[in-house]
């Protein structure tokens, strides 16, 4: 029997753990003794073989059956069943020897999955007859003699008979281990069944986990999602690789990339695991240098996978590296997580829990691997446990990730509305800031540029008057429809109430319209009401407004041919008229589709013909809020190039009492304020010229300038003061704190109910309020109309 044949280190290795032995007496002993009622259900091999490592030899079965010994085996016991990495060839040798009368049936469990290359040599002792099995990864799946995902075999043993079972196994530099573990047919199916269900739960948790993280990266858009999803396919596909299932099932051919599966999937498991923890523990923000570090360990996993594809050579020490890169690797993780937590950085503790298991599952893998513990199901599954148990944690902590990022959305919106409520104001404020600022120069140039004409003879210079007021006038339009804009955006925009001849607003809306239509050269025809006067109650500056706009519109966009308005009045009752006015004309027209976006503020984003025509596009937005708030009715009818017809319908209330309002005088009258002395508090100069102008021609009236509110309190010791113009905003001593300290009497209790008109470029609502609240009698805005001035002032004196 070859089992008695003896080898030099075969005898120093049992002369010295068994020194007095015979030799054919241990060989005994290396023997596998099957006995009737004593049958094993499942057993280890291990301490019944006897291995040779052979190196790179590429030997024959006769060759190692005739010189097993000379090969110099040794016993598998002794190093377990570690072999190392290793490309090397190893054969090993062990005995059976079915002492029964009956065919005993065994599945004989060898090398791990993915060894490449595994080959059974069955040899019956008695007949000589040698059955070759094989397995291991080099060859197609069909080729296994076995078909299963494990280098496994199945083994008849014949009654009474000695087999001699020659394994000959080799890898590719990866660790080579040998279980070598005889199953029962029952013992199989336990084992197989226990497995499926592990696995089945494992790779579904896996899968599932994958599925939601990718879905989550879609929705949220969060690339931490992608890599973790990406993580998780990689670490899945990587111990799929292991349980062999990567070849019986993705290439079944097996080839270049079988070969390399696990290593491959090794380098891009560790490589997106880095990514993902980096940016899950947001590595760049928190650390310059840790997140350098991170960036050398990326660069070393890509020069890892590229050696591997493209130097065959250094397959061997690939293994070896990934391993060792891996362990780097965890290192550094552990490390960003100690360094985050010692700076007081925010560091999920199931994040923690996750990498916790996973290196613990890794670890007792490794130390496993390399025979350091002993081979159980725990132990040879415990990188699937560790995956396991660290998916659920990380997949919590993920969970943990979303409620932060829900919070910190919640957040950014929370700031997002503050500022845009916060952009939003400082948009009004300056719009009607910027709109008072144009307003004051503007007004100077009016009023100069009027008294300036009125003083000079010169026909060329009187027409280059008018044209500059022409222009300031249609800026302080402008300026005007910006501030009303900033006003109905601000919801400040109100009407007032009051009676007055709808008359005569028709018969100035006229005059001006027939002027503008001269200059352009076109027809211009008023189909006037037949009443030739109806008091009404409303906003007579307002209707005014709304008339010119449309007007104005109708003479811009109309460059030959006339433009018509017309007003029908209907007296629904006694209190009420319905008052229709139309305008038309022979204009460019609106085209269809502009039409929508007509009275949009702003319209001129939509309404090309812009730059040939100018306006801020915002008249119509400004006539239509008018014409809704005073519950009337709008409408423009329009075809292009042939011309446009505004509608407009307004209903009045009418007084009771109809009282007879005099006709608006447009050229003042003589001004005359009887003797009084008005003092004007003003910090501004131009303002302060601009009254002094209106106020020059006024007769029998005293203007007393003072800078601030202090220089006004000062000018009652010197002064008998009638009456106080009071501008609000200035230094020192403001318009309010002014008012205040008359009404308190500061300057005697004689002028504590002195009138005081307020005079102000600020034209909002609160402020209106406010002067009113401090008790000043009235709030004039500027510009300042030199009527409405004299007619105010002359209310109070
Ligand atoms: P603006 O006149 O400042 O441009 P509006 O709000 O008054 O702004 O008008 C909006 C747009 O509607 C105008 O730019 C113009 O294109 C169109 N539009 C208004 N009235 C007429 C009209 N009578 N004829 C032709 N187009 C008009």
């Amino acid at each position: 029997m070859l089992e008695h044949e003896d080898s030099e280190n075969f005898k120093c290795k049992t002369n010295c753990s068994k020194p007095f032995f015979p030799i054919f007496f241990y060989n005994w002993l290396l023997t596998i003794f099957f006995k009737k009622d004593q049958l094993p259900y499942k057993v280890s091999l291990e301490n019944y073989t006897s291995i040779a490592d052979v190196g790179h030899k590429k030997l024959d079965i006769q060759f190692v059956l005739k010189n097993f010994d000379s090969l110099k085996p040794v016993s598998l016991k002794t190093k377990g069943d570690y072999l190392g990495f290793t490309e090397n060839n190893f054969w090993s040798s062990t005995t059976i020897v079915n002492t029964t009368n009956g065919e005993l049936k065994y599945y004989f469990e060898t090398a791990r999955p993915i060894t490449n290359i595994v080959e059974l040599y069955v040899v019956n002792q008695q007949t000589g007859k040698i059955i070759k099995h094989i397995s291991g990864d080099e060859k197609k799946f069909s080729q296994r003699s076995y078909p299963h995902r494990k280098c496994l075999f199945y083994l008849v043993i014949p009654p009474n008979s000695q087999l001699k079972l020659v394994l000959h196994v080799k890898s590719d530099g990866d660790v080579l281990k040998l279980p070598l573990i005889l199953y029962s047919t029952e013992a199989f199916v336990n084992v197989n069944s226990t497995e499926q269900f592990v696995f089945g739960f494992f790779y579904g948790l896996l899968f599932f986990v994958a599925i939601v993280c990718f879905f989550l990266f879609i929705s949220l858009k969060e690339l931490t999602f992608l890599y973790y999803s990406l993580y998780v396919v990689s670490v899945g596909l990587l111990q799929f690789a292991l349980d062999g299932y990567f070849y019986q099932y993705i290439t079944p051919s097996g080839g270049w990339f079988s070969k390399h599966a696990v290593l491959l999937l090794a380098i891009v498991g560790a490589f997106i695991l880095g990514r993902y923890s980096e940016l899950f523990l947001q590595i760049k923000k928190n650390s310059e240098r840790l997140y350098l570090v991170y960036k050398i360990s990326y660069i070393s996993f890509v020069a890892l996978f590229l050696v591997t594809v493209f130097v065959p050579a250094a397959l061997f020490y690939s293994y070896q590296i990934v391993n060792f890169l891996a362990l780097i690797f965890f290192i550094i993780v552990l490390y960003s997580i100690s360094y985050l937590l010692y700076s007081k950085k925010e560091v999920d503790i199931l994040y923690v829990l996750g990498i916790f298991f996973l290196i613990i599952g890794f670890g007792v893998f490794i130390l496993n691997n390399v025979g350091v513990i002993p081979n159980t199901f725990v132990t040879q599954n415990s990188s699937k446990i560790g995956t396991g148990l660290e998916v659920i944690f990380l997949s919590l902590s993920m969970a943990n990730l979303i409620r932060k990022l829900k919070n910190e959305k919640e957040e950014f919106n929370r700031i997002a509305l503050v500022k845009s409520e916060e952009m939003n104001e400082l948009k009004s404020y300056f719009l009607s800031n910027i709109s008072h600022e144009l307003r004051t120069p503007l007004n100077v140039i009016t009023n100069l540029v009027e008294s300036a004409s009125a003083e000079v003879k010169d026909k060329k210079t009187k027409k280059n008057c008018e044209v500059i007021t022409y222009s300031a006038q249609s800026l302080l339009g402008s300026v005007n429809d910006i501030l009303d804009f900033s006003k109905i955006e601000k919801n400040e925009l109100r009407l007032e109430k009051k009676e007055f001849d709808v008359l005569n607003i028709f018969r100035n809306v006229r005059y001006n319209a027939k002027l503008k239509s001269k200059d352009k050269g076109l027809k211009f025809k008023f189909k006037k009401p037949e009443l030739q006067s109806l008091v009404i109650i409303g906003d007579e500056n307002r209707l005014f407004q709304i008339l010119n706009n449309v007007l104005n519109n109708a003479i811009k966009f109309t460059t030959e041919g006339s433009v018509e308005f017309k007003v029908e009045i209907e007296m629904k009752s006694d209190n009420l008229a319905s008052i229709k006015m139309i305008v038309s004309d022979t204009g460019v027209g609106i085209a269809k589709e502009k039409k929508d976006s007509l009275f949009d503020s702003f319209s001129q984003h939509s309404i090309d013909n812009k730059r040939k025509f100018g306006g801020l596009g915002l008249g119509l937005y400004i006539v239509k809020t008018l014409v809704d708030m005073q519950g009337g009715h709008i409408a423009i009818d329009s075809e292009l190039g042939k011309g446009t017809v505004c509608t407009i319908i307004l209903d009045y209330e009418i007084p009771e009492k109809k009282t007879v309002v005099a006709p608006v005088v447009t050229e003042a009258a003589v001004c005359d304020l009887g003797g009084k002395t008005i003092l004007v508090v003003e910090d501004n100069a131009m303002n302060q010229m601009v009254i002094k102008m209106i106020t020059k021609k006024w007769l029998n009236t005293v203007v007393i300038f003072a800078n601030n509110g202090q220089e006004g309190l000062d000018a009652f010791a010197a002064n008998r003061i009638d009456l106080v113009l009071m501008d609000l905003q200035m230094p020192v001593m403001d318009g309010y704190e002014a008012t205040i300290a008359i009404r308190n009497g500061q300057v005697g209790e004689q002028n504590a109910r002195i009138p005081i008109i307020a005079v102000t470029a600020d034209v909002m609502e609160s402020t209106k309020q406010r002067v009113a609240e401090i008790g000043m009698n009235h709030y004039l805005t500027k510009p300042i109309n030199k009527e409405v001035l004299y007619q105010t002032i002359k209310q109070y004196v």
